[in-house]
């Protein structure tokens, strides 16, 4: 088929799942990617990020021009800013400081969502994105006290990366009584006890007093109140993982939304409403725990699309989400990669086969399709 009769697909924001699903559509589709950044800043594997900078990036932070597979796919580096679903068109605020219009043929919506200072949608460049991600590294590194407030899988993986680092005294402070809601009950009890063995103090039971405007997007600096009724405490800074994620959706229509902002789609990760329209990852609505980023929800989409554009609308496949979190939560240690299962068993990778298989061969040459060195 010639370039210009290939039908068009823009993806909204090249994050974790975005990008994967722009690098598999250029053989069938012309592909535009729209992203706030320049290069794909992971939202995996944020403890590591904390105490090795270095080696997070090496994985983690990829600048769009050492993707292969991204040759042909037109990067537009702006916010989108409407979508008119009437006439297929997305505007675009451009980082250039002008504006675009672009016209689709499929759209699929990968914006994910604000999650305190570790992910935003705000347009920025790499120097900004290296500014503000060695900023707060150094700030911790500079604190006796490190606190953590919230439970979840960015607390906890914070929180147990920092003890291991060995730099601070860590304590964490979470609502319930054990960790990682979401997760299945016997990752959630091995997770309580590890992070005792690597030194964290666990608070369970603990509720923060947190103003209703304050989203945990800045390291903070004075006592905790908590409205479980315990003393305050008072650490050199608190780092905040509360959990509350705000999607990135000010750009869509509040009909095609469900009542917190997150994009409702049917089994087949599509607008119920607009069939040609897609949504993935963090900000699609697509089962309880949101979680078709790690489900290998990009692979639906892919696939869904290249039906459509055969015109086989009767083999769209339908998206299944695991009943629990799964995945790596601390990253790498120096006795390997440990990943949860949704049956709650783990299995560990030793570090010796993790980094040159899972990385380097797995990542990225499979998932990513071949990276340039710079
Ligand atoms: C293969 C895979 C494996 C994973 N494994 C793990 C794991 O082991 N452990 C774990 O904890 N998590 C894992 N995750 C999940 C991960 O933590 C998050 O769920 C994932 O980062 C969410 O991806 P996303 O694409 O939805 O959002 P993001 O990666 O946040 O990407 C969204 C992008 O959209 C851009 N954007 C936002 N608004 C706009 C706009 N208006 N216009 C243009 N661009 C915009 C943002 O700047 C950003 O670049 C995995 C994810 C994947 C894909």
């Amino acid at each position: 088929m010639a370039a210009s009769k290939k039908p068009t697909v823009i993806v909204a924001g090249l994050g974790d799942t975005g990008a994967l699903i722009a690098t598999r559509l250029t053989r069938t589709c012309n592909v535009v990617g729209i992203s706030t950044r320049p290069a794909l800043v992971s939202g995996q594997e944020l403890g590591t990020r904390l105490i090795d900078l270095p080696r997070w990036r090496r994985t983690y932070l990829i600048p769009y021009r050492r993707f292969r597979k991204l040759d042909s796919v037109d990067v537009v580096h702006g916010r989108i800013t409407n979508v008119d679903f009437d006439t297929s068109k997305v505007s675009v605020e451009l980082a250039s400081g002008s504006t675009r219009e672009i016209t689709y043929d499929f759209f699929v919506i990968a914006t994910g969502v604000s999650n305190g200072f570790w992910r935003h949608d705000r347009l920025e460049d790499l120097a900004t994105i290296d500014t503000e991600l060695s900023a707060i590294n150094a700030e911790l590194n500079g604190a006796g006290t490190i606190a953590v407030v919230g439970g979840g899988a960015t607390g906890v993986s914070v929180a147990d990366n920092l003890a291991r680092a060995g730099r601070s005294k860590v304590h964490l402070f979470h609502s319930g009584e054990e960790p990682l809601p979401g997760y299945h009950p016997s990752v959630r009890r091995w997770m309580a006890r590890q992070l005792t063995t690597d030194g964290v103090t666990v608070h369970p039971d603990h509720r923060a007093v947190v103003p209703s405007d304050f989203r945990g997007d800045q390291l903070t600096h004075d006592a905790v109140e908590w409205s479980t009724g315990q003393e305050a405490f008072n650490a050199d800074v608190t780092l905040w993982a509360l959990g509350g994620v705000t999607p990135h959706s000010a750009f869509l229509p509040a009909s095609v939304l469900d009542d917190e902002g997150f994009v409702v789609v049917d089994k087949n990760l599509r607008m119920p409403e607009h069939p040609n329209v897609f949504a993935v990852g963090d900000i699609a609505a697509s089962d309880p725990l949101r979680s078709s980023a790690r489900n290998w929800g990009f692979r639906i989409v892919v696939t869904n699309v290249k039906e459509l554009v055969r015109n086989r609308p009767t083999k769209l496949k339908p998206y299944k989400a695991a009943e629990y979190r799964w995945g790596s939560i601390l990253g790498m240690q120096d006795d390997g990669l440990t990943v949860v299962q949704p049956n709650g068993k783990r299995f560990r990778i030793p570090r010796k086969l993790a980094e040159p298989l899972l990385f380097s061969v797995f990542v990225q040459r499979i998932l990513y399709g071949g990276l340039r060195k710079r």
